[in-house]
């Protein structure tokens, strides 16, 4: 397709092709495709630079889960054979100074707009166009409003009683400081064990005096295992990149190096089982549940993989009370499965503590610290690493009104209602990132973003090409997409628990599964159908 507009970079009041909202990964490389096919984009941004998650998420700790040589872009072969990794799984600033080198490398930050948070997008009917509003009264209108604002973005704030009559310190995970924290003798609470916590724990607990955990659910988690990646690695990979990210294409998680077990585990014997896993516990990480190809279907062989797991957990905490109350009770996989470093040998410290708020449930916070039913706790800070309002918190934290002035708040008042997750019925000309109702967090994130990314560009093109207005989800395909994305979800066990996969981590929220369950490459492939069928499923006019 021919460049339709030269690109402008000044923030003139008129109506851009495009408005992107949020300049993580997924609206980095938005903006970038909409440059490349010469549309005329700004992008909105919070923070005062780009990043999203890897800007906010500074904790102690924090790291990525899928090895950086593939959570990382694949669309630039430049790119990808210039950026140096220095660990198997990179560390948060390492990571935000790659989305930095892309901004800088692309020339995307004149296109961005800093510290502008969204609070409302209206479409104009009469005009097919959006316009959308920052907190400080700005308005830019486009006529496509894509969302990159993230699944894993609104953070689940603390609205614990007494928070405000505490006299210490007190952070969260989701939005650290960027000064950083100073835990250098002092006690120390934290609540939640999930990924976050997993990954500060063993951090927090090396400079603290006392580490008290207040755990509502154990949580599996697998090691790391990570270290320093070697240049002769490093070499091999850049050399194979291109047959790397096709395989990554093809697996359901999005992830090349994810060894995908092809038999169920009730059809394999106890002691080569055993011995897989156990292969899988000393490399995998996250692609430990892929060992059997029913691990997250049926109960039997889910137990085998949890046992094993159970089994570690008893063998590494030397305190036969406190591995009791690590071994999770869930399914593995139900919830996120988290890989770590160090983080149940940590409780092997004297001074690290875990507290079961099952059995002395949080009344709240005090001048000093944190009260259970049973006691008072007193800390020097306290650290809430308790997750997020996940895939639609940050979409619905905006006032998002389409056709008739309705909101997608009322539209999903009881769950999301997407096509693909890319698009919803009644809201013309906006795609959502990696939005509900798609593969998004079941998998490598910087791959789903970059498919969702280049089908949104074909989209276009296909639209600007024949020089139409508008296009939207029809309901039917809509509605077909949502009984599909639940039909799927029901043969997993994925309900089986209360995680964020569920919403069920947020009081009040529709207990439902919101990401895509039948992995990337099936999902791809019905996004690719549709692109060749002229994207059925959708009006253009
Ligand atoms: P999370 O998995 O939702 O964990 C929150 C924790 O806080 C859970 O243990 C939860 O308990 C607990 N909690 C919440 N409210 C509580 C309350 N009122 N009282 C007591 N405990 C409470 O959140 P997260 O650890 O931030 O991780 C979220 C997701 O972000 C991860 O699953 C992962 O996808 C992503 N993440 C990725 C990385 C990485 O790639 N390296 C790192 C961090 C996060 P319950 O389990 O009982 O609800």
């Amino acid at each position: 397709m021919a460049p339709r507009l030269e690109t402008k970079t000044d923030f003139d009041g008129d109506v851009y092709d495009a408005v992107i909202v949020g300049s993580g990964f997924a609206g980095m490389y938005m903006l970038h495709k909409f440059n490349g096919l010469g549309l005329r984009s700004v992008v909105l941004e919070e923070a005062s630079d780009v990043g999203g998650t890897w800007y906010w998420n500074r904790y102690p700790g924090a790291r990525c889960d899928v090895e950086s040589m593939e959570y990382s872009y694949s669309f630039s072969e430049e790119l990808q054979q210039e950026w140096e990794w220095s660990y198997r799984y990179s560390t948060q600033p390492e990571i935000l100074q790659y989305a930095g080198h892309v901004a800088d490398r692309f020339s995307l930050r004149k296109h961005i707009r800093f510290n502008s948070r969204v609070k409302s997008a209206k479409y104009d009917e009469g005009a097919s166009t959006w316009s959308i509003r920052t907190v400080d009264g700005d308005i830019y209108r486009g006529k496509y409003c894509i969302m990159a604002t993230g699944t894993l973005s609104s953070v689940n704030t603390p609205k614990f009683e007494g928070l405000s009559d505490f006299q210490g310190e007190w952070y969260v995970t989701g939005r650290w400081p960027h000064e950083g924290v100073d835990f250098k003798n002092k006690n120390v609470g934290i609540i939640g064990t999930g990924s976050s916590a997993v990954q500060s724990i063993p951090v927090i607990a090396e400079d603290a005096a006392s580490l008290t955990v207040f755990q509502r659910t154990a949580n599996y988690s697998i090691p790391a295992h990570n270290r320093p990646l070697e240049s002769e690695e490093v070499l091999k990979i850049k050399q194979n990149y291109s047959d790397i990210r096709a395989r990554a294409k093809k697996n359901r998680a999005g992830i090349a190096g994810m060894e995908v077990g092809t038999e169920k585990a009730m059809d394999v014997d106890e002691e080569v089982r055993k011995s897989e896993y156990q292969r899988r516990w000393e490399n995998e990480g996250t692609g430990f549940t892929a060992a059997y190809i029913d691990i997250g279907t049926d109960l039997m062989a889910n137990e085998t993989a949890a046992s094993f797991v159970k089994e570690k957990i008893k063998e590494v905490v030397k305190d036969p009370i406190k591995a009791e109350l690590l071994s999770p009770t869930n399914t593995i996989g139900c919830k996120r499965l988290c890989i770590d470093t160090n983080y149940f040998e940590t409780y092997n410290n004297d001074h690290v503590h875990i507290v079961d708020v099952n059995k002395t449930p949080i009344k709240g916070l005090t001048r000093n610290g944190i009260e259970t039913t049973e006691r008072e706790y007193n800390f020097d800070i306290v650290v809430f690493a308790i997750g997020f309002d996940a895939m639609t918190g940050a979409l619905l934290s905006i006032d998002i009104r389409g056709k008739d002035d309705v909101s997608l708040k009322e539209k999903w008042s009881e769950g999301p209602r997407t096509y693909l997750g890319l698009a919803s019925e009644g809201f013309p000309n906006m795609f959502t990132i990696t939005g509900p109702g798609s593969p998004s967090v079941l998998s490598n994130m910087m791959t789903s973003i970059e498919q969702h990314v280049d089908w949104i560009s074909g989209f276009v093109s296909h639209i600007e090409d024949r020089d139409k207005t508008t296009v939207e989800a029809n309901k039917d395909d809509e509605d077909s997409w949502m009984d599909h994305v639940a039909e799927v979800a029901d043969g997993t066990l994925r309900y089986s628990c209360n995680s964020w996969y569920v919403g069920a981590n947020i009081p009040g929220k529709k207990r439902i599964f919101l990401p895509y369950a039948g992995g990337l490459p099936q999902y791809s492939d019905i996004c690719d159908k549709v692109a060749d069928e002229g994207y059925s499923g959708f009006t253009i006019s």
